[in-house]
């Protein structure tokens, strides 16, 4: 990784978090219907008084700094989550660089990880993980492979898409059966498919342990500072969505690792 390079793929990496401020704001409105705004239209506006932004307004977290967290036109407060998703994305594809390259997998990865980052704030805002993210991160994870871009053959890659919807699913129906409560949902089972797709069957079960007891620990730390009422609903998918990303760099993939690592 030279400077040229990272100061390429950083801009990049802004100017797309950028992009996935539209989709977490404009996507489950379009989907509930509740707007008749497109991904692409209108252009980008305060929230509060509609103005559209000049261009200067526009730059990803150089603007909100400027800005000082304000609209230039209403003085409404600007969200810090805005800044805060283009900072993380930016990271994110450095870390795809640093660790790639410059290489097509890094690029896969960097796209994979910018549908994750996207789905986890979606999730943990609405409790809802949208099959318009969640399809297109399978489809783009099994032809990743098909490429040799991921470090799973296309077979593992199918296994694991399987696999990872079809065991949640079965834990969630038993869950059911049992208690009458929905403890999942399907949007799960479909993100755990689509990680199953990138990263193979023998990452699954890593994957569920970990993203298990992080929520856990989220989840307690939350009520103890009275943030989570209790038996509060904490979303799953910003758990599985992270421990995913961790297994992306720490390879691998599988089960021996994580015991080796504890050991
Ligand atoms: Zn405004």
């Amino acid at each position: 990784m030279n400077i040229p390079e990272a100061l390429l793929v950083g801009v990049f990496g802004l100017v797309i978090g950028s992009f996935l401020n539209v989709v977490i704001y404009r996507l489950p409105r379009m989907l509930e219907g509740e707007t008749q705004e497109t991904l692409s239209l209108p252009a980008s506006h305060c929230p509060v008084c509609k103005t559209p932004l000049k261009v200067w307004q526009n730059i990803p977290v150089v603007s909100y700094l400027l800005l000082q967290g304000r609209c230039g036109f209403c003085q409404a407060t600007i969200d810090w989550q805005y800044p805060c998703v283009e900072f993380t994305n930016m990271c994110l594809w450095l870390l795809c660089l640093w660790h790639w390259g410059m290489h097509p997998t890094a690029l896969a990865w960097a796209i994979g990880l910018s549908f994750l980052l996207t789905l986890s704030v979606i999730d943990w805002q609405t409790t809802y993980l949208p099959d318009a993210l969640t399809q297109p991160l399978l489809w783009i994870g099994l032809l990743a492979s098909s490429w040799g871009l991921t470090e799973v053959s296309l077979q593992h890659a199918v296994w694991g898409a399987a696999a990872g919807y079809g065991s949640l699913w079965l834990v969630a129906t038993v869950f059911q059966r049992i208690t009458g409560k929905e403890g999942m949902g399907a949007g799960d089972f479909k993100l755990l498919g689509a990680l199953g797709a990138w990263l193979g069957p023998f990452a699954l079960i890593p994957l569920v342990l970990t993203s298990s007891v992080g929520g856990a620990l989220v989840g307690i730390w939350l009520q103890s500072s009275h943030r989570l009422e209790r038996g509060g609903y904490l979303p799953f998918g910003p758990f599985l969505a992270s421990a995913g990303a961790v297994q992306a760099f720490v390879g691998g993939g599988d089960v021996f690792f994580y015991i080796n690592w504890l050991l």
